[in-house]
């Protein structure tokens, strides 16, 4: 697949509709929010789409069997100082636990149990996102929800 000047919410809306399906029938309120006029950014759609829907997917099985709040958002605005790109995907289920939250990224890494998870979807996230030139960061506090927050450069290229 190819690079080119992506606009951030058509890859947030193909991410979302391959994902919505099993969220809403998992009975799961999903909230978009998406800044208008957000400038292009250089990037590989289909890798970028990817990286949204792994976190989707992560964010719908921390909600299984999860008796709180059951909501997942997913937002996007300019970092007012940076000028970058920010996407988040944040989840009201258990959270993750301080011990693990240093290795979640690592390859092969998983808390679930054997044909639900193989610990690959964090560690793609990352390279995919270090290779459009930006950062992923995970913010979960005590008392529970998991916020991902990708930053990535708006575009400096004209095609
Ligand atoms: P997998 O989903 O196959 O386990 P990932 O790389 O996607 O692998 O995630 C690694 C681990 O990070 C998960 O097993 C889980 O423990 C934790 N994790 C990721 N996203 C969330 C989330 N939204 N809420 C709670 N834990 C999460
Ligand atoms: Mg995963």
């Amino acid at each position: 697949t190819r690079t080119s000047n992506v606009a951030i919410d058509d890859i947030i809306s193909e991410a979302v509709e391959v994902a919505s399906y099993s969220i809403r029938s998992s009975d799961i309120a999903l909230s978009v929010h998406l800044e208008p006029g957000l400038p292009p950014i250089w990037a590989d759609p289909d890798q970028l789409g990817q990286v949204v829907i792994n976190l989707l997917v992560n964010a719908e099985q921390a909600l299984h069997g999860w008796d709180g709040r059951r909501t997942i958002t997913v937002s996007t605005r300019l970092h007012p100082t940076t000028g970058n790109i920010v996407v988040s995907v944040a989840d009201t289920g258990p959270g993750i636990p301080k011990e693990i939250l240093p290795r979640i990224f690592e390859p092969f890494f998983t808390t679930k149990e054997i044909g639900s998870g193989t610990g690959i979807g964090l560690s793609f996230c990352h390279r995919i996102v270090q290779s459009h030139g930006g950062t992923i960061e995970v913010e979960s506090p005590e008392g529970g929800g998991s916020t991902f927050i990708l930053s990535l450069p708006a575009s400096e290229r004209l095609d």
